[in-house]
């Protein structure tokens, strides 16, 4: 909280704390420090309007899904069939698990208020009168303060007939992929359910549900209180606004940035401090560990939805997490492998099995124990996981397989002879 942005050199494109302009004060989660942010200005205004035309100003504000797949919020609002008077959900999606992801839980700890803003004019637009937060089962903490803020707002009258429930899951990331989400929430175990039928035509209890993460709907209440138009000037002209990147690794100032999309990694290594003193860049993932890792030569890619995708990655959540030279890339991906094979639901057998054997490759070649062939063993597992998954997860199980192995071949193949950890003797040179 003593960390000051505006000291760092300036990149060219400045920061713009939005969301995160209140995170270091004191008691900023609270309603009164809210409320002298100029908060639920932007409730207020919705409330003079119909409807349909705060769902429209959503879709001109350009504002895209935060969750990672940057789907535009007012177009997937408005998927949601005409109002036939039975129930209809919002539920924002606060399972925030994607490796080096951390901007939800901040926000909902620093700045809850915005959330329950969002969700409230979501509401509005979308006419409905029961809303859910889903979180994460292990951070009982940001729980807890997520309750007594609704409570608060529910106490100030601020709220109306919506009624806000927040529900802890048991901490499992299938349960952020949205329709395991919503079998979760249902009361069933987290698995995904088959697309088309999106959950804005049967979601939750198979009525109409609008889906969002966290950052999504907190977005949504600086539109309000600013406008469509100030939102859609930031950015570009396809990834309009602003976000919260999170940079965590080898920097000297690991932590949440602020800013408009558009910005370079080379500008923001400026705002954290740089690569730790003495280091250098040698590779860093940009979308969390589910999208392709991107090395030193991508630094001036503007991170935008569409030019991350040029340059052969995905922006995915903006989890930034960068490696210095000391870094394994065989340690890394093993770890990152362990993670899916830990975290596949086992409903369809590509994922499960596979990312079980991608699991067993990647801790050898790790030992220095692996065998002639086994990196074009792993390709071919890939090969017959990708695209053939009920989910995501599958995909993203072998990205950092085939990402590692395109940009470091031989440090892969060194694992049929040297150990990782000979290769890259693991030094703490970070004190927490
Ligand atoms: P997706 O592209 O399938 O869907 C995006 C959203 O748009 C969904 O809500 C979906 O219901 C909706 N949608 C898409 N087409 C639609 C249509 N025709 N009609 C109605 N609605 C439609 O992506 P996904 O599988 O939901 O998510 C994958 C993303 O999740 C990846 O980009 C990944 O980066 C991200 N991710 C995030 C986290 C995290 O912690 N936030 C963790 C893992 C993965």
């Amino acid at each position: 909280s003593e960390l000051n942005l505006t000291d760092f050199p300036a990149g060219e494109i400045p920061l713009t704390p939005i969301l995160t302009d209140m995170w270091g004060e004191d008691r900023s989660w609270t309603l009164d420090a809210y409320r002298a942010h100029g908060g639920y200005q932007g409730l207020e205004k919705a409330k003079t309007m119909e409807p349909s035309a705060v769902l429209e100003a959503v879709k001109n504000s350009g504002l895209r899904g935060r969750g990672g797949a940057g789907f535009p919020a007012g177009l997937k609002w408005s998927f949601l069939p005409p109002d036939d008077g039975l129930p209809r959900y919002l539920v924002v999606n606060a399972d925030e698990s994607e490796p080096g992801t951390c901007k939800d839980i901040p926000q909902i700890m620093a700045n809850p208020h915005a959330l329950i803003e969002g969700m409230a004019i979501c509401s509005r637009a979308i006419r409905c009168e029961h809303a859910f937060v889903y979180l994460r089962g292990e951070v009982a903490h940001v729980y807890r303060r997520l309750l007594a803020a609704v409570r608060e707002a529910t106490e100030a009258g601020l709220l109306g007939d919506l009624k806000i429930t927040a529900h802890a899951g048991a901490g499992a990331y299938i349960c952020g992929e949205e329709t395991a989400l919503l079998d979760s929430l249902e009361g069933r175990r987290g698995h995904p359910r088959l697309k088309p039928p999106f959950p804005a035509a049967q979601g939750l209890f198979a009525r109409p549900t609008v889906i969002n993460n966290v950052e999504t709907i907190s977005q949504v209440a600086g539109i309000f209180k600013y406008s469509d138009n100030w939102y859609a000037s930031m950015g570009t002209e396809k990834s309009k606004g602003h976000g919260i990147f999170s940079i965590s690794g080898h920097v000297k100032h690991p932590g949440q940035f602020e800013a408009p999309f558009g910005i370079t990694m080379r500008q923001l290594l400026s705002y954290c401090g740089g690569i730790r003193d003495g280091h250098e860049l040698k590779f860093w993932a940009v979308g969390g560990s589910s999208a392709p890792i991107f090395t030193p030569n991508e630094l001036d890619v503007p991170l935008t939805y569409e030019e991350v995708v040029s340059a052969g990655s995905m922006l995915a959540t903006r989890a930034i997490q960068v490696f210095d030279e000391t870094t394994s890339v065989v340690r890394v991906v093993s770890r990152w492998v362990d993670f899916y094979q830990h975290e596949s639901c086992g409903k369809c057998t590509p994922c499960r099995e596979g990312t079980y054997w991608m699991k067993q490759i990647m801790h050898r070649l790790e030992a220095g124990k692996g065998e002639e062939g086994d990196v074009e063993k792993l390709l071919s597992i890939t090969s017959e996981i990708g695209g053939r998954c009920f989910c995501a997860l599958g995909d993203a199980a072998i990205t950092p397989v085939t990402s590692g192995i395109k940009h470091f071949r031989e440090e892969f193949e060194k694992g049929y002879t040297t150990p990782a950890w000979e290769l890259f003797p693991y030094k703490r040179t970070v004190v927490f």
